[in-house]
């Protein structure tokens, strides 16, 4: 194993790999229908990594000390055949953890065989109980009872599941007390992710953005709850225990009390490119180095190059100012996968 640290000393640990951009949903604060609709151009397939790419690639980045892969999107579970590349991936020699990111709405059906396959962890979105407001959170595109299907068929299963839930002021602050309610009783962790001005598309203000501290006072109307340790270095989410002993919470407080010291992620899109913030404009294009006669140690120098130049810090710097001059060049969220 041969580490790599960046300018700010921060190591290369986590891996989240696109493997498309497309999506059955068109969530307001990511693909807003306006901007995706009937007319997008998605990826063609020519131009999206293949399982073997993705192996070869996923290889590579063990090969630095990475033990953690994530599978995102768009919606992963739009990508045929997953459970074939979940294979592929738990067979690397230094993969610990495998995880997906997905909406939910096609768990139901892929649960069983993923966790075959070898996936550990599934992370499901889903920001509201309430069939109407959900529905027009996703662009009218996902039902509650969907998800939640795809949530039970993952446990049972046997994947360790979280909820994710974006929360935007104006659309669905009166679903934190519900949710954290139907997921206390669940067992199951949901986690609160500030509305974050990913992208260019979602017309984000700050405005709109519901606060760490705003969102555990409507948490605890339910039950007083403690600041919890991570669990890891660098792990996302602030942990929020409840003084119960039933169970947790956590905020992924990426606006209000950013964590980019310990940020140890790196991102490939579905085309291959590798981006090393979640607010890059910019990103190193992979796939042609993978589809050149290079060898893997020439393409591990390339991406050793890049992670060792990385000084990203957006949200710690985030201000006015910042937030002006990456206006309109930012990568879209569905593009980088979260
Ligand atoms: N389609 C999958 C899903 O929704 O889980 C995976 C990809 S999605 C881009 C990954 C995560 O990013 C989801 O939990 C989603 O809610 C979150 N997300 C997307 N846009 C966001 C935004 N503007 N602010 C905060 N979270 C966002
Ligand atoms: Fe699709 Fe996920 Fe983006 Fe919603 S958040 S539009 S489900 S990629
Ligand atoms: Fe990491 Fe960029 Fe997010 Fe900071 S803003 S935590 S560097 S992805």
């Amino acid at each position: 194993m041969n580490p790599i640290y960046d300018q700010h000393k921060r190591p290369l640990r986590d891996l989240r790999i696109s493997v498309t951009d497309r999506c059955n949903f068109r969530c307001s604060y990511c693909m807003p229908e306006e901007i995706f609709g009937p007319d997008f151009a998605f990826l063609p397939t020519s131009q999206i990594l293949s399982f073997e790419e993705i192996e070869r690639l996923v290889k590579i980045f063990v090969s630095f000390g990475v033990k953690k892969i994530r599978i995102t999107g768009g919606e992963p579970l739009m990508r045929r055949d997953l459970p074939v590349l979940v294979k592929k991936i738990r067979a690397i020699q230094g993969v610990e953890d495998i995880a997906m990111t997905t909406n939910g709405s096609l768990l139901k059906k892929y649960a069983k065989p993923l966790a075959e396959a070898g996936l550990d962890r599934v992370s499901v979105s889903l920001d509201s109980l309430e069939e109407e407001r959900f529905a027009n959170m996703n662009g009218h595109r996902g039902k509650v009872k969907n998800v939640l299907a795809g949530i039970e068929a993952a446990a049972e299963a046997g994947l360790y599941v979280k909820i994710n839930m974006v929360v935007q002021k104006g659309k669905n602050v009166e679903d934190i007390l519900p949710m954290a309610t139907f997921f206390k009783e669940k067992q199951h962790i949901l986690r609160f992710i500030e509305y974050m001005d990913v992208g260019n598309s979602n017309g984000w203000r700050m405005d709109d953005v519901f606060s760490k501290k705003e969102i555990i006072r409507e948490v605890e109307k339910l039950s007083p709850v403690k600041a919890a340790a991570p669990n890891y270095q660098g792990e996302v989410a602030s942990r929020f225990r409840y003084e119960d002993g039933n169970g947790e919470v956590g905020v992924i407080s990426s606006v209000s009390d950013s964590f980019c010291g310990n940020c140890s992620r790196a991102r490939v899109s579905a085309e291959g490119k590798l981006y090393t913030c979640l607010f890059a404009t910019e990103g190193t294009d992979l796939r042609s180095l993978i589809r050149s006669e290079l060898s893997d140690e020439d393409v591990a120098k390339a991406i050793a190059s890049v992670w060792e130049k990385r000084t990203d810090r957006y949200s710690d710097e985030r201000s006015e100012e910042t937030i002006k001059r990456r206006k309109k060049s930012k990568i879209e969220m569905s593009h980088i996968g979260g």
